[in-house]
């Protein structure tokens, strides 16, 4: 018996040892205060392991730690988080784009790019993402992130949404686009009924899902006075359920939807975030406020799309350019949360994921409250509050550092120079 627990402590000992979580003092020229919105000059972080262990002044910092990292040459902050990305997707202006991806390339193939979607994106400073739909390519997002939390690839934390729902015959590839007796491959999971709706959310999340993604409305077009209207495409019974079963399973869901038609839709099923809104009016915004419901406005993806679809007989992402600035300063006076998201892989990897930054800016909101829509607001959209989005004890060690000030030149969140994540430097 004696032996067993001698054998035990030294056993544990050992442990120890090996396992010891090393610390790293990481010196901060200017410290940004997600949750305060206010920026501290020559502040110490000390990080044990993966974990924030302490925030304090450097002036009264005395502690010994294993290393030390000096950025009091930079600007640092927490993690960036992206909450509206296609790791699976390469840009899709025209259908063309979208349908080569899903005939031409295989799974693997595409799993392969977004390997190199998620490098990139940690590369960018977006630590984590929320990734709404595979786009045809099945539940490989799941795997990607086994990947990244096993160690096996470096990429961001990922919350995954797998397929995503809309209803049948209304999401690409369209049968009507190629001989009707081919059998297309789907960039969904498509039901009819509320039951199928229900059995789509229970597969998803079976098959290791984080949140749902559905997309509530279709066929946007725009009426004489400047509002915007669509096709609604479930009916209220099919999106009841999903949210239903979404919930009661303690998730949520997120809702592509443009106009009052999907958005309204989505509020009273029970959505979390409703995605673009580009057409959004009063009723929405009030409504979204009201339900503290999160706004990922998606708008640098638009400006990209618009004029190529605009050639192609499609002028309406043209239009929601034109209204953008006025539907954003008015959604945020009348206080919708906005959480940043970008729809990125609906544009290029290769182009700037900190773009959408400098619109909000230019459109009238405080550059301190622009980096608190992908720091703590994004986290509080996640259900991660306290673990992502802030730099505080107990958070994950999700620190990115910038050359200069981005309150004065918000341009500079394009220009990412040192990444953690985890406790791991990347960058
Ligand atoms: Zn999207």
């Amino acid at each position: 018996m004696k032996r067993t627990i001698l054998f035990t402590a030294s056993f544990v000992f050992i442990c120890s040892i090996i396992h010891a979580q090393k610390t790293i003092a990481i010196k901060c020229g200017q410290l940004f205060n997600s949750r305060s919105g206010t920026v501290a000059s020559n502040q110490v972080i000390v990080v044990k392991g993966n974990i924030i262990e302490s925030v304090q002044p450097l002036a009264s910092f005395h502690q010994t730690t294993d290393s030390v990292i000096d950025l009091s040459q930079y600007f640092v902050l927490p993690g960036l988080i992206d909450c509206h990305t296609h790791i699976l997707l390469q840009g899709d202006i025209t259908s063309e784009d979208y349908n080569v991806q899903l005939l031409k390339e295989s799974v693997p193939y595409r799993t392969i790019r977004a390997v190199r979607s998620c490098s990139i994106a940690l590369q960018n400073g977006f630590t984590t993402l929320r990734d709404l739909g595979t786009e045809g390519a099945g539940f490989a997002d799941v795997d990607v992130k086994k990947a990244i939390n096993n160690g096996v690839i470096s990429g961001p934390r990922l919350f995954v949404s797998t397929l995503a729902i809309n209803t049948t015959g209304h999401y690409p590839i369209k049968t009507s686009e190629y001989a009707w007796e081919l059998q297309m491959p789907k960039g969904l999971q498509e039901i009819t009924g509320a039951d199928e709706g229900r059995k789509a959310v229970r597969q998803q999340l079976e098959h290791g899902a984080d949140w749902i993604k559905v997309y509530a409305d279709r066929s946007y077009y725009k009426l004489k006075d400047g509002s915007y209207r669509a096709l609604p495409n479930f009916t209220p019974e099919e999106i009841n359920a999903i949210g239903d079963e979404t919930l009661r399973s303690g998730k949520n869901f997120a809702a592509h939807a443009m106009t009052r038609d999907g958005i309204i839709a989505a509020i009273n099923a029970g959505a979390r975030s409703i995605e673009h809104g580009s057409g959004m009016d009063e009723e929405c915004m009030k409504l979204m406020a009201a339900k503290g419901i999160y706004w990922c406005p998606t708008i640098f993806v638009n400006d990209y799309v618009a004029e190529g679809r605009a050639k192609l007989g499609s002028p309406i992402n043209l239009y929601f350019k034109q209204s953008m600035p006025d539907i954003f300063k008015r959604a945020v006076l009348a206080g919708v949360k906005v959480a940043y998201g970008t729809d990125i892989g609906g544009y290029d990897w290769s182009l700037p994921q900190a773009k959408d930054f400098e619109y909000f800016v230019q459109w009238g909101m405080h550059p301190a409250q622009a980096i608190q829509t992908a720091t703590i607001t994004a986290a509080q959209l996640l259900q991660q509050e306290g673990m992502i989005g802030e730099i505080t004890s107990g958070a994950f060690a999700d620190i990115i550092a910038i050359k200069g000030d981005p309150i004065q030149n918000i341009r500079l969140l394009q220009h990412v120079q040192w990444v953690m994540k985890d406790g791991k430097v990347y960058k």
